[in-house]
């Protein structure tokens, strides 16, 4: 048979999520095509740490979505509400992400993640990474407080066995290739499966396929200069095919094209990382330390906020750096704050006793330049404000042509260490543009009929940043919706 009612293409958490709610929705005969193959299945999704950001009043919420979990006078998970998570959103993206979208991911976030447990995703408590001890009590941040079990291994293989409990068909090694558009309507999706092209029909096509961080070429065309350089985090099958074929036939680019989400990655990583190392190469406890360039420079504020707000820009600003690189640097005070992956042997990590050691050390750096700005730095941190990990601290440095607005330490207690960056790309923000259905719109913002779009393949949601777990969330929220309108088709 190659007639359906829905075609989704991909099977990351976007698509899943809309291949489930087409079955929701009535849809009978719904194909999911994914160009990896078996074993490379999951997409980004897999790489994930299975993190959703979503809205929540409390631990009665949390309950609903665990509902073993036990409330303990240790534990407080805070509460983290819709207006919370929007203010999130306008502020990590300096006001820009669409008044529309933005409001839909952030109301919808807890029913989504509700839903998708109550399909039988089970969710755990965030240990470690997103609370604090406070006397004696974890203390949550919010918002990111739950992740799957068993993280983005264990999220695609329950979100498959769910979607194959459901009678959905899933064809792997099958790339989607072009879409086939007649008498103004999508009519189905042209296929290389185990690269023999053939052609499938379908009432509706969700194209829930990626962003365009894995091609070098889209990269630079579109992110800019240098970014050909970049290390990419994830899968190496999210080359932009959903945005190029959607964009033949004449759909409306939206979002930000020359931005996206990238991080301090180990400068010694591979072109494409794979499963088991690919969250162990990204570096993100800097706002415990500071970052130099190959100049000896600093040329970010690492404390300008809690890592969750910042981590996923401070990429693109290596980037703009001399030979693309930085060096991290700590000394023995902050050196147990670090993440495991600073503990992994593949580190690319240096080591000393004194600091005009560890400068001489760093390489492709200007050492001399290194250690004045250590010393500058060093002089320049507000010591009369105390130092709290815990909460913007305010703990500053005064007068540095970059300042540290929060956590500045001394780098005084030997021994020092180093570990070497640069740029790591995790996905896209430039998208397609889509109404309230995820339907996606052509140029004179007019829906195309039988054309939905999903995940990281929707524009004008991010914008510079994105907060910590709104990707998944992202994807589920509005995954969810477009397979809602593509069964009603
Ligand atoms: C290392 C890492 C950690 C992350 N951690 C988190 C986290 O904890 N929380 C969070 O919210 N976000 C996280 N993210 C971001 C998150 O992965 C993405 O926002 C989200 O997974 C995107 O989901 P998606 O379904 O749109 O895309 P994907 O999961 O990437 O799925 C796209 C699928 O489409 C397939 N595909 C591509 N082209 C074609 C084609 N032509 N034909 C058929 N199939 C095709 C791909 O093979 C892939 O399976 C992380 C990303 C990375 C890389």
């Amino acid at each position: 048979m190659n007639k359906y009612d829905v075609v989704v293409v991909g099977a990351g958490n976007a698509a899943l999520s809309s291949a489930l709610a087409a079955k929701d929705n009535g849809a009978k005969n719904i194909l999911v095509l994914e160009k990896a193959s078996q074993k490379e299945r999951g997409g980004n999704s897999r790489y994930t740490n299975g993190a959703y950001r979503f809205a929540y009043n409390g631990f009665s919420d949390l309950k609903k979505i665990i509902p073993s979990l036990k409330n303990s006078n240790s534990i407080d998970y805070g509460k983290y509400t819709v207006s919370d998570f929007l203010k999130d959103m306008k502020k990590v993206t300096d006001g820009k992400t669409d008044k529309v979208l933005s409001k839909i991911l952030t109301s919808k976030s807890f029913e989504t993640v509700h839903w998708l447990s109550k399909k039988g995703l089970k969710f755990t408590p965030i240990e470690g990474r997103q609370s604090f001890k406070v006397n004696g009590v974890m203390k949550y941040w919010g918002g990111l407080t739950l992740e799957v079990n068993g993280q983005g291994e264990k999220l695609v293989d329950s979100l498959l066995k769910i979607t194959k409990k459901n009678g959905i068909k899933i064809q792997y090694d099958s790339a989607a290739i072009d879409l086939i558009y007649e008498d103004n309507e999508i009519k189905g999706v042209e296929v290389l499966h185990k690269n023999k092209p053939h052609k499938i029909y379908a009432r509706s096509i969700v194209l829930a396929c990626g962003g365009f961080e894995s091609s070098s070429e889209m990269r630079t065309r579109y992110l800019g200069p240098g970014w050909e350089m970049a290390k990419v985090r994830g899968t190496k099958h999210n080359t932009g095919d959903g945005l190029t074929m959607a964009l033949k036939v004449g759909a409306s680019p939206y979002g930000n094209w020359s931005g996206c989400h990238a991080v301090f990655h180990d400068m010694n990583g591979p072109e494409f990382s794979d499963l088991k190392i690919s969250n162990k190469y990204r570096k993100i406890s800097y706002p415990w330390g500071i970052v130099l360039n190959a100049n000896g420079e600093r040329f970010v504020d690492e404390g300008e906020d809690f890592r969750n707000y910042t981590y996923a820009k401070f990429g693109r600003e290596v980037i703009k750096q001399p030979n693309q690189i930085g060096w991290q640097i700590f000394d023995q005070k902050v050196r147990h704050m670090l993440y495991p992956e600073y503990d992994v042997k593949s580190a690319t990590m240096v080591k000393a006793k004194t600091l005009e050691e560890l400068v001489k050390k760093l390489s492709g750096v200007n050492s001399a330049k290194a250690l004045q700005t250590i010393k500058e730095y060093n002089d320049s941190i507000r010591d009369d404000i105390k130092y709290d990990p815990t909460i913007k601290d305010g703990r500053c440095t005064d007068g540095l042509k970059v300042n540290k607005t929060n956590w500045a330490n001394k780098i005084d207690k030997p021994p020092f260490y180093a570990y070497g960056v640069t740029c790591g790309i995790t996905f896209t923000f430039g998208g397609l543009r889509v109404d309230k259905n995820c339907q996606v719109l052509n140029k004179v913002m007019k829906p195309i009929k039988g054309l939905y779009a999903a995940g990281e393949m929707v524009g004008g949601i991010f914008y510079f940043n994105y907060p910590g777990g709104s990707g998944l969330t992202s994807g589920a929220v509005f995954g969810k919706i477009a397979g809602h309108s593509a069964a009603l088709n």
